[in-house]
């Protein structure tokens, strides 16, 4: 193959299939200009003195180039491109005058208005080692190219390699931290309610109290106990318990704004970030959430029954040195009042 090809064929790597799975798994194929890549077309033209410079992707049927500099086509049909024909030449491919290779003359290159007369390319491989496309420079006079241009050349093909591996990298890297996200995300949630769970929850306290900290204001803590719910489970039994859990966890999430987070603490006990510095403001949000649990009977199994909850709510504004398991401890207090004084009610610490 190589020199001798005819013009008529389409030149087809022997692992075609495998190339082009190479070349779709880089994922650049119609990406928008990325300055990585222009900065090197850029110096490439610049320290060859040649007019264009070019990152070429050989696809299917086209060679699309990743950026190119001194020429506006970003495309080519393969049948029409020299980088289509470089792809089946063992290392560089150097023509210094297309007028005296007639093996090269492409004939629509030949009938454009400023034909190209000479051509260098350096075959470019993705990061397994498949052979992807080439990095070529072009002009319309015949050039000689010497030793030390071949070797600019490769230099700079190379450049094009590591900047390919480094984005194979990030993307699989970027996979990653998606995949660790939706797992931690899952670790973090109540599988019954699909709130946070207790570990979460205590994570977004943390969080907020050290930005209140941060910031000098103050934070709200509500801590929600479902009244006499050992009697729920006795009568209708745990399944059915289950279900009002779930249907109290979204009264809950209905009650509070969108940057306020629910989690359930323990059992049936809920604990609430509201992240808010006036304390009428935190005291009404704890109403709502009492007030909304019990807005409405619950019904489950044709059965319906009346359902409440006690809320403790804290409301400081964090010191240095202070810890969130004192402002838990103050709701807990709090909430131990409430049922003291008949359930169904929110107490506000002292
Ligand atoms: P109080 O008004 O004083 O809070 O009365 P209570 O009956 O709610 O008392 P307590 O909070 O001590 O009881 C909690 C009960 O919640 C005990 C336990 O059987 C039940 N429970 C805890 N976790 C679950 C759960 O995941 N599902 C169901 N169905 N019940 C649960
Ligand atoms: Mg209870
Ligand atoms: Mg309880």
């Amino acid at each position: 193959m190589g020199t001798t090809l005819g013009m008529s064929q389409t030149p087809k790597a022997a692992d075609e299939e495998q190339r082009l799975a190479a070349l779709y798994r880089l994922n650049l194929l119609d990406t928008p200009a990325d300055e990585r890549f222009e900065r090197i077309t850029r110096l490439a033209a610049l320290a060859l003195a040649m007019p264009v410079a070019a990152i070429s992707l050989v696809d299917r049927r086209r060679v699309w180039f990743k950026s190119v500099h001194g020429m506006t086509a970003h495309e080519f049909p393969r049948e029409d491109s020299l980088c289509a024909h470089a792809l089946n030449v063992e290392g560089p491919l150097l023509i210094p005058d297309l007028a005296q290779a007639p093996q090269f003359a492409l004939p629509r290159l030949a009938k454009s208005g400023r034909p190209v007369r000479s051509y260098a390319s350096y075959p470019l491989h993705a990061p397994e080692g498949s052979r992807v496309g080439g990095f070529c420079v072009m002009d319309r006079a015949p050039r000689v190219f010497d030793h030390a241009m071949e070797r600019t050349l490769r230099d700079l093909a190379h450049l094009v390699e590591t900047e390919l591996q480094i984005s194979a990298l990030i993307r699989a890297q970027s996979m990653l931290t998606t995949d660790l996200d939706a797992v931690r995300g899952q670790l973090l949630r109540d599988s019954l309610t699909q709130i946070w769970n207790r570990a979460g929850i205590l994570e977004i306290l943390s969080r907020e109290h050290a930005r209140a900290r941060r910031n000098r204001e103050r934070l709200g803590v509500a801590l929600v106990d479902l009244d006499h719910f050992k009697h729920i489970n006795e009568t209708h039994g745990h399944l059915i318990g289950d279900r009002v859990l779930r249907t109290a966890a979204d009264r809950m999430v209905d009650a509070v704004r969108p940057y306020d987070a629910v989690g359930r603490y323990g059992g049936e006990e809920f604990l609430v970030v509201i992240v808010e510095h006036e304390p009428q403001i935190i005291h009404s949000v704890a109403e709502r959430i009492r007030h909304n649990i019990s807005s409405a009977p619950v019904t489950a199994d044709r059965r319906t029954f009346a359902l409440t909850a006690s809320v403790g709510v804290a409301c400081v504004e964090p010191q240095i040195g202070s810890d969130i398991r004192t402002l838990v401890q103050a709701a807990d207090d709090a909430l131990y009042q409430a049922k003291r004084q008949g359930r169904n009610c929110v107490v506000v610490a002292a």
